[in-house]
């Protein structure tokens, strides 16, 4: 009895097997990539046109006594189903046939309980050496193409939060700017002797406590300027204005702290420089960025001079020129004001001459300040057309100077 029933289980279950392995056999045909199918135990039921002529099977491949555990990859295929059987969704393992290398993906379908492998190429990389497969030109085009959108578009992402970042610290350091007026006037009063007689000592402290709040108030305003270039804000207000008054106003509100520090400061602005136009406010803040470094990289008892000429500009092209051509060259007339603050303070190695001029690079750790004054002086003058630069050696001091066109073209 146990034999009859044992037969009828068999062809039961094989009965509709065949029957589905023939339709599906129609339906992997027409699939591009190569198919298998198999059964639970690695019997091939079934090999698409692809797959035969990858493997080399006969047309009725299908109909042999094949296993694919052993056929593709030497084994009872047991770590396979396991994997299968733990609830990932395919099982996949890497082949050798012939010069290339393959990728075989592994599914369970759950109904009919059948093995159906994709098998595909590898994609070689750089590390698969001879043996990986060629990529065609038109793939690495295709990859070169897809890898320049996505560094586009991360690009493009952090310059986004580049501006955000920009944005809130401009707003976080415009509320600052009023707490830090509040507070300088209080000491303005307090100094004054406006709230009562002070003591030596008192005074002292009160002094340098508004010294730094005056830091305090440089820092946040360098700061708002920086933001406001950054966001695309910087428009020049050309006038005829005259380079000496700009200059000369200036300096002397910088007197005070030249004096307090000890740092000789003086002026020297040639009377010949004719009225052009330029941004009296923008040129103003340059050149008192350079100030205000000069005096905090002199030491006490050092100097430091501002000077202002008339300057003959020969732009590249003149440059170029052969020298008996230059000479034919010469300009009638100076066409550009050099502006230049030399100091005798700390200097700056020669490697560290272009960099300064960048957003936020400090190299003195030992002073203050965020690495904006030189970037912003840089940006002011780079708008009226203009160049800047260093001259300087570490421990000799350094002259900063920079030129303006007197034509705007
Ligand atoms: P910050 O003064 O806020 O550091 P700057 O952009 O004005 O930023 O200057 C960048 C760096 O250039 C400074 O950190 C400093 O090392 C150097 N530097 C600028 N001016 C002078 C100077 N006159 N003498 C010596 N070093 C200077």
């Amino acid at each position: 009895m146990s034999g009859r029933v044992a037969t009828q289980a068999t062809t039961d279950s094989l009965f509709p097997t065949v029957l589905r392995v023939d339709s599906f056999r129609a339906i992997i045909e027409g699939i591009e990539a190569a198919i298998l199918v198999a059964d639970r135990t690695g019997r091939l039921l079934a090999a698409n046109g692809a797959a035969k002529i990858i493997f080399g099977l006969l047309e009725s491949a299908d109909h042999q006594n094949i296993n694919i555990f052993e056929f593709l990859f030497e084994s009872d295929g047991r770590d396979i189903l396991e994997e299968l059987t733990t609830g990932r969704a395919w099982a996949e393992r890497e082949i050798v046939k012939g010069e290339s290398r393959k990728i075989v993906r592994v599914r369970l379908t759950p109904d009919s309980d059948w093995l159906v492998l994709q098998i595909k190429e590898k994609i070689a990389d750089a590390a698969s050496g001879p043996g990986g497969t060629q990529l065609t030109v038109q793939e690495l085009l295709q990859e070169r193409e897809i890898t320049y959108r996505n560094l586009l578009a991360a690009y493009l992402k952090l310059q986004e939060v580049n501006r955000q970042k920009t944005v809130f610290l401009a707003s976080a350091a415009h509320e600052l700017k009023t707490p830090l007026a509040v507070i300088k006037g209080y000491y303005d009063l307090l100094l004054a002797g406006s709230l009562g007689r002070l003591t030596e000592k008192q005074k002292d402290i009160l002094e340098e406590s508004k010294e730094s709040c005056e830091r305090l108030v440089r820092l946040v305003s360098m700061f708002l300027n920086y933001s406001a270039l950054e966001s695309g804000k910087l428009v020049l207000q050309l006038r005829e204005n005259d380079l000496r008054d700009c200059l000369d106003e200036m300096a002397k509100r910088w007197a005070e702290a030249f004096q307090r520090k000890g740092v000789k400061l003086e002026v020297q602005l040639d009377p010949s420089i004719p009225t052009f136009r330029f941004d009296y406010q923008k040129v103003q803040q340059a050149a008192a960025n350079l100030l205000d470094n000069s005096l905090k990289h002199t030491p006490s008892g050092g100097n430091v001079a501002l000077v202002a000429k008339p300057h003959f500009w020969e732009r590249r092209v003149a440059d170029a020129m052969p020298s008996q051509e230059r000479r034919r060259f010469r300009l009638p007339r100076p066409n550009s004001v050099e502006v230049s603050v030399t100091d005798s303070g700390t200097g700056i190695p020669p490697e560290h001459h272009q960099e300064i001029f960048e957003d936020f690079v400090r190299v003195d750790r030992n002073t203050s300040g965020m690495g904006l004054g030189l970037a912003i002086a840089k940006r002011l003058v780079q708008a009226h057309r203009g160049k800047i630069w260093v001259e300087s050696e570490a421990k000799k001091g350094s002259t900063f100077r920079f030129l303006l066109p007197i034509e705007q073209s």
